[in-house]
Parts: structure tokens; sequence; C-alpha cells
């Protein structure tokens, strides 16, 4: 049987010349002058093969191309562009619309035949989707409704796709991020939870979006159908320390006893998985609100914010990262040096407009050397690692520790005066003091000397000085016996504690151990 080629073309010369061509070549050609005719002549006469002209009246050839490639039943039709026009931008948006092959008009015909007949040779080695095929035989098909419905939804696609690109132009960290993710999601598809997870190097982090009251038991649920979901996709050692959970709120709203106003069972879920490199890393998950259900709309329209959202997502994600990783210290976790200085700089200059109090403890531990020269390096570490878990203990998360220096550290404790320095100085020192670090040669234990200064104060007129005052505190409570808190002589004469403020730090200006 001769194959049958369609071919579009304004001209007659051209039709008249090319279709002699193929004839002549033993194929069977039905012809069309315009866009429309050829689309419908697509639909109806069932070609094996379609040539088309760029420019003609009515629809141009990218567009009837771009209406064939979308329709499921002809997808599988080779498109060949057959045009004069040869610029990039051409020959990108002939490619674009789908099209096979783009060949550009000349006098030699063979290039054309060659393709024509690789098309068809590669077409005939594929399986037909014959179950899409009879659905349109015989069928009016409204060419114009369906090339306007195909713009309109492309249009939809590219204004979601823009919107979500409009995240990454504004550098947002990662909660903003995903927070605007979900917000877009909620200007498209009505919910009442949704979540986006994401795995990262070794944990599943989930990111939950809250747009109607929920009591916790179906937060829980929720959860517990996401994961299911994600199972299918990823090891399950990605969620064995339990998924690390971030809430948001739309205004106003929480989590609810109130069983009343908030649903407590799920009546519809949606999950789709987030793809990256041919992998899942993740998925989109949504429930709906009370008495509804999800169409299939929401589900295209989810898979499409699912698709182009991850780079976005990821990007936040790694730029959040990178960011911490260039201020803390990798031993200790603590912030470096560097930033510690930038901190300071900041909390002092705070300090001085507001005219709160500023106070830095300087520490360090003692005979370190020794501890290093017996238990080895790696222990030594080991207990820097420790010490700092401590500090963390007894400070605030708006406190700001950082290595100063190998085993010396500095605390800035923000709006905290002398007195309040002293609590939280002698609270670590008697931590540590009965702390016991386990070594293969048994446990030890480890002190720490601590020197403290406050600003405001006479002679602190720079974070030079606050440092230089903290530092020459510490070294006096080495000089004087260890295991101490002393407070810088510019602080001294404050030293007197508010009855009953403090009791660790009753002593005044050398504090030695109880
Ligand atoms: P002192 O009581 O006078 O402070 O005595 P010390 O032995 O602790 O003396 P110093 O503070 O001068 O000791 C600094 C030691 O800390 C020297 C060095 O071996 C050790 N050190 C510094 N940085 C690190 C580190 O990152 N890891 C380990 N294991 N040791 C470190
Ligand atoms: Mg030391
Ligand atoms: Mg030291």
């Amino acid at each position: 049987m001769k194959a049958r080629v369609l071919l579009a073309d304004d001209s007659p010369t051209i039709l008249k010349v090319v279709g002699s061509v193929l004839e002549q070549a033993g194929y069977e050609v039905i012809t069309a002058t315009n866009g429309v005719e050829a689309a419908e002549k697509a639909y109806a006469e069932r070609p094996n093969l379609v040539l088309l002209d760029v420019i003609m009246p009515g629809m141009n050839g990218y567009q009837v191309c771009r209406l064939i490639k979308n329709e499921p039943a002809l997808r599988q039709l080779p498109v060949v562009i057959l045009t004069s026009r040869d610029q990039p931008r051409d020959r990108f948006w002939g490619y674009q619309t789908g099209a096979d092959e783009y060949v550009t008009k000349g006098f030699d015909q063979s290039r054309l035949l060659e393709v024509v007949q690789e098309l068809l040779a590669k077409c005939a080695s594929q399986a037909v989707d014959e179950a899409a095929a009879p659905a349109l035989a015989g069928e009016h098909v409204d060419i114009l409704s369906r090339s306007n419905d195909l713009l309109d939804r492309k249009l939809f696609e590219a204004t979601v796709i823009n919107e979500i690109g409009k995240l990454a132009t504004v550098l947002q960290s990662y909660e903003q991020t995903v927070d605007g993710v979900l917000s877009l999601v909620h200007r498209l598809v009505d919910y009442a939870v949704a979540a986006v997870a994401i795995i990262h190097d070794d944990h599943a982090e989930l990111t939950l979006k809250l747009w109607s009251p929920v009591v916790r038991e179906y937060l829980e649920e929720f959860k517990h159908r996401l994961t299911e979901e994600l199972k299918q996709y990823v090891p399950a050692r990605f969620f064995t320390g339990g998924l690390q959970t971030q809430l948001l709120y739309a205004e106003g709203l929480g989590i609810t006893t109130e069983v009343e106003n908030a649903p407590s069972q799920i009546e519809d879920f949606l999950f789709v998985p987030i793809m990256a490199k041919g992998e899942v890393v993740g998925g989109l998950g949504l429930t709906t609100p009370p008495g509804r259900q999800f169409t299939k709309d929401d589900q295209l329209t989810l898979h499409l914010i699912a698709t182009h959202a991850y780079l976005v997502i990821e990007n936040a994600w790694l730029y959040e990262q990178v960011k911490k990783l260039s201020i803390t210290d990798g031993l200790t976790r603590v912030y470096n040096r560097r930033y510690l200085e930038e901190r300071l700089e900041q909390e002092f200059r705070r300090s001085q407009r507001h005219k709160t109090f500023l106070t830095a403890l300087m520490l360090d531990i003692d005979h370190f050397k020794h501890i290093n020269d017996t238990y080895g390096h790696q222990m030594g570490d080991e207990v820097l690692r420790k010490l700092m878990e401590l500090c963390r203990q007894v400070t605030r998360s708006t406190d700001i520790i950082g290595r100063y220096g190998g085993e010396e550290f500095m605390v800035l404790l923000p709006e905290t005066d002398l007195m309040g320095g002293k609590c939280v100085a002698e609270r670590l020192r008697k931590l540590v003091e009965t702390q016991t670090f386990t070594t293969d040669k048994g446990p030890i234990r480890i002190t720490i000397s601590l020197g403290i200064c406050t600003m405001p104060a006479e002679g602190i007129e720079t974070a030079l000085q606050l440092v230089k005052g903290a530092d020459e505190a510490l070294y006096r409570a080495k000089q004087t016996g260890r295991n101490r808190t002393c407070v810088a002589s510019v602080n001294e004469t404050d030293g007197s504690p508010a009855p009953g403020a403090c009791p660790d730090a009753a002593a005044g200006g050398v504090m030695p151990p109880a």
C-alpha cells in the first residue's frame, strides 16, 4: 500500500512541483492550500506524514504542527516543516512546536525525499496508538476551537511556570520559597492542608501549610499518608529519624482542638511525586476542604507545579546550606571567627545606639595541651565538640557562640548585664566541671576558665576594647588558679550582685570554684 503524504502550501506552484516529486517517488499525495484545511485533513484523511509550509493564510504551519503534536490521537504522525525561512529563530520555533524535521525549500528535492523516507520508516517500526485512532474517524473536528483551547492551555502552563520562576528571582529562604510554592498552589487548587516533602542528603524534610484549621490527628494522618506515598519511591532509611517537619500557617490559622469547625478526617488526598534527573526526590501532597473532591484538572495543575518547582526549592536550600557552611566552624558547629567578629561589630553598634547591655564571655580550656598530649588530638577534638554542646545548653538561642581561636571561644550575650553574664559563665563552668568525657583510657574531666566584659562601661568605646576586656579577665582567671570566672577591670566597680538575682555569681571580681 502506498504511503499517504499530506502536503500543505498556499503556493499552487509548490503544490505542483513538490507534489509530483512525491508522486514520482511512489507516494499518494493529498494537498491543502491553507492551515485550517491542513489540520482538518490531518484528522480526517489519516495521512502517514505531513509536510507543512510555514506561512499560510488562517493558520500557519507552526500552529498546525503544534495542534497535531498535542493531540493524543495524532501525536505519532510525523511532521516536516518545509519552508524558505532558514533563520535560527525559525528553526528553533519549528522544533519547539514538535516538528520531526525542518527542511528548507531548495532546488534539490532529494534531501526532502530522504527525510520523508526516513521518517516513514521510523514510524512504521513504532507501535501505533490504535486505541486513540478510531475516536476521531468520521468525527467533525472544529479546528479553530481546538487550536484556541490548546493555546489557552499552553498560556496557562507558561503563566504558572513564570510564577514559579518569579519565586527564584527574589533571594528567599528555603521556608519562604516553599511557602511561595504552596501559596501559588492555593491560588490554583483549593486545599485544606498541603505539604512539600523533599529529600535532602540523608533525610526527608516536610514543609506543611495549613489553609484551614485542622485537629492534630488530621495532621498526623496527613503526614502518615504522605510518608507512605513517598516510601513507594524513596528508600525507607530517609524516614528513620522521622520526618523533619516545619509548619507554615496561612494568616490567623493554627492547629485547633475545636473539633466542631475543624475536620478530623481526610476526605480526599492527592499526591504527586517531585522528580529530578529521572528520580523521585520528594512529593507534593494536598487534602481537600470538607465536602470537596479533587478533579482531573487539579491533578494536572499539581503535576505542572511539581515539575517546575523543584529547581527553585532546591536552589533556595543549597543557597542556605552554602551560607551556613561559610559562617560555621567545621569542628564545633558554632560560628567561625570571621562571622563572630561581624556579629560582634553589629551587636556592639546596636548596644551603643539603643543603650542596652552587651556582655562578652571569653572561655578557654584549662591545661588543654595536657589532654591532647595524653589522649591524642582526636580526643581533644571530641572535648571541644562536647564543650560547645554544653555551651549551647546554658545559653539562649539569641546568644552568639563562636570559635575565637584554637580552644578559645567567645559567647556574646545581647541585652545581658554583668550579673546575667556571670550567671551564664558560672552555670557553664559548673556544668563542665561535673561532666565526664569518656576516652579509651577511661573517663576524664576538664575545667574551663572564663573572662567577662560588659558594656556600657567607661573605657569601652570599640568592639575590640570589649574583647580585650574579656581577654584580660580570662588571663586573670588563669593567673589566679583556673576553673573560675573573672570580670574585666573596667567592670569591677560594678561587681556587686543584685540580691537573689543569681546565686552562682555572689562573689565580686574573682569567682573561685565552690
Ligand atoms: P591553659 O590552662 O593555660 O589554657 O593551658 P593550655 O594547655 O590549655 O594552653 P593553651 O590554651 O595555650 O593551649 C592551646 C592548646 O589547644 C594547644 C593546642 O594543641 C590545642 N588546640 C587548639 N586547637 C585545637 C583543636 O582544634 N583540636 C585539638 N585537639 N586541640 C587544639
Ligand atoms: Mg587552654
Ligand atoms: Mg588557649
